[in-house]
C-alpha cells in the first residue's frame, strides 16, 4: 500500500487520530495537536499545496523556505529513479566516492563566487543544516587546534538566530524558547544582539547608523570574551525563522571590518538565503561579505530529499587538508548519490529558468513593489523585502507604532485567517513573514497579495 492510496483510504480523522497517536511532530504542541488535529497536506503542484479535504492554498512560505523550484518537477523525480536503480547508496568514507557527489561538488565550487582572497573549491556535505552546523563547530575547532591555538574555542551568535536543533545548532541559535529545554546552550557559545531596526533603532537615529551600531556588538563581545579566545563569528545574511529581520546596508561591511580585524573566521548559514532566494547563488554575494564557511541545505535540491553541507574556503580548506590529516568526522549519508543527483538536477532547473536572475531582476522588483506597498495597510508598521523574502509587523497603532502584548497573538490570529483562506503564511510573534517559489509570475504575485490583504482585513476586523 502506498502512500497515496493510505491517504485515499483514511478519512482525515482517522489519519489525524494515528497521527496523533504515533507521531511525534517538531516544534508542535501534543495536547493542542490531539484536540484540533493536524491538517493532512497530500498533494501539491507548482506553488500550490492540497490538503486531505481537497483545500488548496497558496504555499507562500515553500514548504519550509525550500521548494525554491516550485511542486511537481517530474525531473527532480526522475533524477532519483534514474540514481535509485544505479547506485542507490554507497558512503564516501575511507577513500570511495560516486560520480553525482563529485559532480556536485565540482559544479557547487564554481557556483559560489571569489570574493576578495576567499574562493570555496571544497564541499563538506551533510542531510540537513543542522547537521552542517555542527559540523562547522567540529571544523572551526580543528582549525583553529592545527594552527596552534586550541584556546580559540568561543564561537559568537545571535539571539533569535536559528541555526539548527541539534544540540550545536540549537546552541548556536539565539531562541530562547529552545535554551529554555535542554541546558543550552552548550559551552563556548555566546551571543549577542540581532540587527533589528524597527525594534532596537534609537528615536531619530537612522537605519544605517543603527547597522554599524549592531555590528559594533560584535566587537564588545570580542572584547569582552578575550580576542584570543574567539574562533567564529555565525550569522544568517537575513535572519529567517526568527522573523525575517533584514539587516541595515551597513551592518555587513561593519562585520567584515570586525571579524578581519581580529581575524576571527566568519561562517554565512545560508541554509534560506543561498539558490536564489535572494537573488544569487550564495547570499553573502548580495552582501558583499567574505565568508570562510558557509552552511547550505534546504533549496540545494528545493526540498525533494534532505541534502546539506558547507562550502569550505580556501583559508580552513587549505589547513585542514594540508595539515590536518584524517579529520574524524562525517555522516553515513554525507555525499549520497541519490541526493547529489536531486541537487543536480535541481540546479539545471534552476539555471535553465535563470530562477535567480528573475529574483534580482523584475520580477523581484514586482514582487517587492506589490508587497510593500501593504505598508498603507492599517495594521502593518513596516514592510520589507529582500529577493523573494519578505516581513511585516503588526502593529496596534499605525501612527506611534506601538505594539501588540505578546497575549494578543496577533501573528496567530492572522496567521488562521491566513490558513482558512488558502494561504500559507508564517507568524512569528507579531512578525508575518514568506518566502514564496522563486518560480511565482505576476498573476501568483497578484494573488498572493490578494490573500494577504484579505487576510490582513479580516484580522483587523477581529481587533477593532
Ligand atoms: N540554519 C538556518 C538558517 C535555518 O533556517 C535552518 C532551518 O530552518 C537550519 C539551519 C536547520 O536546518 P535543518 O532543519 O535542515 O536542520
Amino acid at each position: 500500500m502506498n502512500t497515496h492510496s493510505t491517504a485515499e483510504q483514511l478519512s482525515t480523522r482517522e489519519i489525524q487520530a494515528l497521527d496523533s497517536a504515533h507521531f511525534i511532530h517538531p516544534f508542535t504542541d501534543h495536547g493542542d495537536l490531539a484536540t484540533r488535529g493536524a491538517r493532512v497536506i497530500t498533494r501539491s503542484d507548482g506553488i500550490y499545496i492540497w490538503d486531505s479535504e481537497g483545500e488548496k492554498l497558496l504555499d507562500a512560505m515553500s514548504g519550509l523556505w525550500c521548494v525554491n523550484a516550485g511542486y511537481g518537477r517530474k525531473a527532480l523525480a526522475e533524477a532519483a529513479y534514474e540514481q535509485m536503480m544505479t547506485l542507490p547508496f554507497y558512503n564516501s568514507f575511507f577513500q570511495t566516492t560516486n560520480v553525482p557527489a563529485v559532480k556536485l561538488a565540482t559544479r557547487l565550487a564554481a557556483l559560489a563566487p571569489k570574493v576578495g582572497d576567499r574562493s570555496f573549491e571544497h564541499v563538506f556535505f551533510s542531510s540537513s543544516g543542522s547537521e552542517s552546523n555542527d559540523s562547522n563547530v567540529r571544523m572551526v575547532r580543528r582549525y583553529w587546534d592545527l594552527l596552534g591555538q586550541p584556546q580559540r574555542k568561543v564561537i559568537i551568535s545571535r539571539h533569535n538566530a536559528y541555526h539548527g536543533s541539534t544540540m550545536a545548532g540549537a546552541s548556536l541559535g539565539g531562541m530562547s524558547g529552545m535554551h529554555a529545554q535542554g541546558d543550552l546552550p552548550i559551552p563556548n557559545i555566546t551571543h549577542i544582539g540581532q540587527p533589528y531596526f524597527f525594534e532596537d533603532g534609537k528615536p531619530g537615529e537612522t537605519a544605517d547608523a543603527f547597522g554599524v551600531r549592531a555590528a559594533g556588538w560584535l566587537e564588545d563581545k570580542i572584547l569582552e570574551v578575550g580576542p584570543d579566545k574567539v574562533a567564529a563569528f555565525i550569522a544568517e545574511p537575513i535572519q529567517g525563522a526568527g522573523g525575517v529581520i533584514i539587516p541595515p546596508a551597513t551592518y555587513w561591511p561593519e562585520i567584515q571590518r570586525i571579524v578581519d580585524k581580529y581575524g576571527i573566521l566568519l561562517i554565512s548559514d545560508e541554509v534560506i538565503c543561498a539558490f536564489g532566494r535572494l537573488g544569487h547563488w550564495f547570499a553573502y554575494e548580495r552582501f558583499g561579505y567574505k565568508p570562510d564557511l558557509v552552511t547550505f541545505a534546504k533549496a540545494v535540491t528545493s526540498g525533494y530529499i534532505p541534502l546539506g553541507g558547507v562550502m569550505v574556503g580556501n583559508r580552513v580548506a587549505k589547513v585542514l587538508i594540508e595539515q590536518g590529516g584524517e579529520f574524524n568526522h562525517g555522516y553515513t549519508y554525507s555525499g549520497h548519490p541519490v541526493a547529489c543527483a536531486v541537487a543536480l538536477a535541481n540546479l539545471d532547473i534552476m539555471e535553465a529558468e535563470q530562477l535567480p536572475q528573475r529574483v534580482r531582476g523584475e520580477m523581484g522588483d514586482y514582487f517587492a513593489k506589490r508587497f510593500l506597498a501593504l505598508k498603507d495597510h492599517p495594521l502593518v508598521g513596516d514592510a520589507e523585502t529582500c529577493g523573494f523574502v519578505a516581513g511585516l509587523v503588526l502593529v496596534k497603532n499605525k501612527q506611534t507604532k506601538q505594539r501588540f502584548n505578546p497575549d494578543d497573538a496577533v501573528g496567530m490570529i492572522c496567521r488562521g485567517h491566513c490558513f482558512r483562506n488558502g494561504l500559507i503564511m508564517r507568524a512569528v510573534g507579531d512578525r508575518m513573514i514568506i518566502a514564496p517559489p522563486l518560480t511565482m509570475t505576476h498573476a501568483d504575485i497578484d494573488e498572493l497579495l490578494r490573500l494577504i490583504h484579505q487576510a490582513l482585513d479580516l484580522t483587523q476586523a477581529d481587533l477593532h
